[in-house]
């Protein structure tokens, strides 16, 4: 509570650990951007995001900026993203990520930046999609388009989700659909989430998106959790 005071009267300290910005700082300390446990996954085609769709879902490239390490700097800076109403924190993640995104070497480049579409409930409780200043940032910096309507949550009526709970099979394959119209084929989706940690959602999401003729899929989160 004394942390959210400080944020909300005096905005400029860390967002990683809360000591006070010094002048050529933005939203995070010079000890803290030195902390950061980045992955590098980029420079690997065989990384650990790699690997949590092998065998599941084609997909062109997966990778994760930092590792998501419970009570650290990246858990406080998710934390505050997500709770707290700093959404800068995306920006400045999805500017740094940027850079290394620039260096690979794909197929095909990709076309569109595809956040992870929020739940409603959520979205009017929280006010904002946590990954949007993120994927705005990446789609910004690669100069590719940003669309947060081609893919979205189904809406269910009460009795499809009884259905669904009985049926649970396809509790969380079938929650996502998308907009098939000819201006979104043959696209290199590029998805953006916050933490990956199983990849459940991520997969549902790339296999909404496959339904569009031409569809290739990369996924960037901002973190990858060890489970
Ligand atoms: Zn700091």
């Amino acid at each position: 509570m004394f942390n959210y005071l400080i944020n909300l009267f005096f905005p400029k300290v860390c967002a990683g650990c809360h000591t006070i910005l010094i002048s050529n700082e933005t939203v995070l300390c010079t000890t803290c951007r030195h902390e950061m446990p980045l992955t590098q996954y980029h420079l690997d085609p065989k990384n650990e995001a790699v690997k949590k769709f092998y065998g599941k879902i084609a997909i062109e490239h997966a990778s994760a900026l930092l590792y998501f390490n419970k009570k650290g700097i990246v858990q406080e800076l998710i934390h505050n993203l997500k709770y707290r109403g700093h959404e800068e924190i995306g920006t400045v993640l999805g500017n740094w990520y940027v850079e290394d995104l620039k260096e690979l070497v794909l197929e095909t480049p990709f076309d569109m930046v595809i956040p992870v579409p929020l739940h409603p409930k959520k979205f009017r409780e929280r006010g904002y999609n946590q990954v949007t200043t993120f994927g705005k940032a990446v789609a910004q910096g690669l100069n590719i388009d940003y669309d947060g309507t081609v893919l979205y949550r189904k809406k269910y009526s009460k009795t499809q989700s009884k259905k669904n709970l009985a049926g649970r099979s396809d509790n969380i394959e079938n929650i996502f659909d998308v907009i098939t119209a000819e201006e979104n084929q043959n696209k290199h989706f590029l998805i953006v989430d916050d933490v990956l940690t199983t990849g459940a959602t991520l997969e549902a999401c790339a296999r909404a998106l496959l339904k569009i003729p031409g569809a290739k899929i990369s996924i960037v989160c901002m973190a990858i959790a060890n489970s």
